[in-house]
C-alpha cells in the first residue's frame, strides 16, 4: 500500500481520464485544476445519450463540461447553477414530455448541439465548440462518434437507460445491461492516438458508475486491449465508499447483480486492466484484498465536496500514478 504525499503539480505528460457524469466530472474538475490545459483529455461515456424534445441530449458530456466551466449546480448535483425552468413549464402547457427536466440555459446547449449535428458536424466537433464557448482549456471527447445506447434489463422488462435512471428513479431491479450498437462502435480516433502515443503518462478511470458509465467505454471493441497495451499506468478511483455510492444506483445495482457492494468488488470488476486503485480511507480494510489481485493500492480521502477536495484527490491520484510508472 502506498502512502501519499502531495505532488507539486508539476506532473509531466498527458493524462486520459475516462468518465461518466457526476462523480467523474468531480475528479475531472480536480485534474483540470492541477494540470495544464493541454495535458488533460477526458473521454466521456455517450451510451446515456438520447433524444428528447427533438434534441440530442448527452448527459455525461454536459456534466463534465459544466463542471470544468464551474457552472454546474453542486446542490442539485446535475445541470447548471442559477438555472430557470420556464421552457419546461411552457412544454407542460403544450402537453409535451416532462419526465426529464431541462433548464432554460441547459436547453441552449442541446439546441446548439442538435443544430450542429443536423448540419453535419461530428459530436466531437460540437463538443469542442461548446467547450470553447464555455472557456474550457481541456480536451473533452465523446467515447465514440457511433451511437451506443444502454438498455437496462429489469424486473419490469427492458428499459431505455434514461427511462430507468430518470423516469423510474432507478427503482426497478436490475437483472442485466446491454449496450446497443457496441459491437460496431469505434473508440474516438483521438483516444486511440493518445493511448498509442508515447506522451501518455496515466489513464485515470474516474469514480463513475462502473456498470453504466465506465463499462460502455471499456466495452468498445479494442478498448481493453489498448489499455492493457499502454505502458502508462491505469488507475481507478473507487466510486463506492463504505459500501455506498455517493450518489446514484451503483451500490444498489451491485447488490441486484449479485455482487457485494464494496470497493473491492469494483476493483475485481475492472480486473487485470488496473495497475493501481484508489480506495477511500473508510475502506482501508479492503487494501489487502485489492493488493492480492495484483493491483497497487492507495488509500486516500476520496469524497469530493468542493474544489479543493477535488484538486487534492487529483494530486494524490497523479502522484500515485507517477510512483507506479517509476516502479514499472
Ligand atoms: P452519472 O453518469 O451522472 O451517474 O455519473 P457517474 O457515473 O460519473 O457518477 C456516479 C458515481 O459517482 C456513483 O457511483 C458515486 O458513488 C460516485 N461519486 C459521486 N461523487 C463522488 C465522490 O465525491 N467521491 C467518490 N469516490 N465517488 C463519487
Amino acid at each position: 500500500m502506498s502512502t501519499h504525499h502531495l505532488a507539486d503539480s508539476d506532473f509531466q505528460g498527458r493524462i486520459l481520464a475516462l468518465t461518466g457524469g457526476v462523480g467523474g466530472a468531480k475528479l475531472a474538475r480536480g485534474l483540470a485544476g492541477v494540470l495544464k490545459g493541454g495535458q488533460l483529455t477526458i473521454a466521456a461515456n455517450t451510451a446515456d445519450d438520447f433524444d428528447y424534445w427533438g434534441l440530442r441530449i448527452c448527459p455525461d458530456l454536459d456534466s463534465v463540461m459544466y463542471a470544468l466551466a464551474d457552472l454546474n449546480d453542486e446542490t442539485r448535483g446535475w445541470g447548471l447553477k442559477d438555472e430557470s425552468w420556464r421552457t419546461g413549464i411552457a412544454m407542460r402547457r403544450l402537453g409535451g414530455d416532462e419526465w426529464f427536466q431541462i433548464g432554460d440555459q441547459d436547453a441552449a446547449t442541446h439546441i446548439f448541439r442538435s443544430q450542429m449535428l443536423a448540419t453535419g458536424s461530428s459530436l466531437a466537433e460540437v463538443t469542442e465548440k461548446l467547450c470553447c464557448g464555455l472557456g474550457i482549456a481541456q480536451t473533452l471527447l465523446p467515447m465514440s462518434e457511433d451511437k451506443v445506447a444502454t438498455k437496462v434489463n429489469t424486473d419490469q422488462g427492458w428499459l431505455e437507460f434514461q427511462e430507468y435512471f430518470v423516469r423510474d428513479k432507478c427503482e426497478p431491479e436490475v437483472r442485466g445491461l446491454a449496450f446497443d450498437g457496441i459491437e460496431t462502435a469505434q473508440l474516438h480516433p483521438a483516444i486511440v492516438d493518445l493511448l498509442q502515443g508515447d506522451e501518455l503518462a496515466a489513464v485515470i478511470i474516474c469514480p463513475s458508475n462502473p456498470f453504466v458509465s465506465v463499462d460502455p467505454i471499456l466495452s468498445i471493441p479494442g478498448c481493453r486491449a489498448l489499455l492493457n497495451a499502454t505502458k502508462a499506468p491505469v488507475i481507478a478511483v473507487s466510486p463506492i465508499i463504505a459500501g455506498r455510492a455517493v450518489k446514484g444506483p451503483a451500490a444498489k445495482m451491485m447488490r441486484e447483480l449479485a455482487m457485494p457492494a464494496t470497493a473491492t468488488a469494483v476493483a475485481q470488476h475492472y480486473g487485470d486492466l488496473l495497475d493501481g486503485y484508489v480506495l477511500d480511507e473508510q475502506d482501508a480494510d479492503c487494501a489487502d484484498d485489492v493488493a492480492s489481485l495484483g493491483i497497487e493500492v492507495c488509500v486516500a480521502p476520496t469524497m469530493m465536496s468542493d474544489v479543493s477536495s477535488k484538486m487534492r484527490l487529483a494530486e494524490i491520484v497523479l502522484d500515485f500514478a507517477a510512483g507506479i510508472a517509476l516502479r514499472n
